[in-house]
């Protein structure tokens, strides 16, 4: 996708930090954090959303598996941390290429669920 940043970030077309990287996931800190832990996990392949997996994709899978790795890497996994993905307007996706936020390092106070 052309001018979309995080397939530049995910793919290393703009230089970030990565905090975790494989063949089809990518990590990277989120430029405005809400918490003192706040990582965007991505796939390198561009989907708008979750609406763009379709059945059989084993991507979200993929992602949780690196979610998994990234909770123990900076260890928030004894404390506790929330995965977060915003789908469409109404939820405030401001970023169209599917990423999940890993929030933690603090009390998360009020939920929606
Ligand atoms: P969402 O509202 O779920 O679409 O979240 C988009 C997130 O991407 C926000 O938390 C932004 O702070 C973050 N963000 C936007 N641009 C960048 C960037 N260049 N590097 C890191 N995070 C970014
Ligand atoms: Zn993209």
């Amino acid at each position: 996708m052309g001018d979309c940043i995080f397939c530049k970030l995910a793919n290393g077309e703009i230089p970030t930090e990565m905090v975790y990287e494989d063949d089809f996931v990518a990590a990277f800190k989120d430029l405005n954090p809400q918490a003192p832990v706040h990582i965007l996990v991505v796939p390198k392949k561009h989907y708008n959303n979750i609406l763009d997996v379709e059945n059989g994709d084993d991507i979200i899978a993929k992602i949780y598996s690196a979610i998994n790795v990234i909770a123990k890497k900076e260890n928030i996994d004894k404390s506790g941390f929330r995965v977060i993905t915003n789908c469409g307007e109404d939820a405030g996706q401001t970023v169209m290429h599917m990423h999940f936020h890993i929030i933690a390092g603090r009390k998360l106070g009020d939920k929606i669920v």
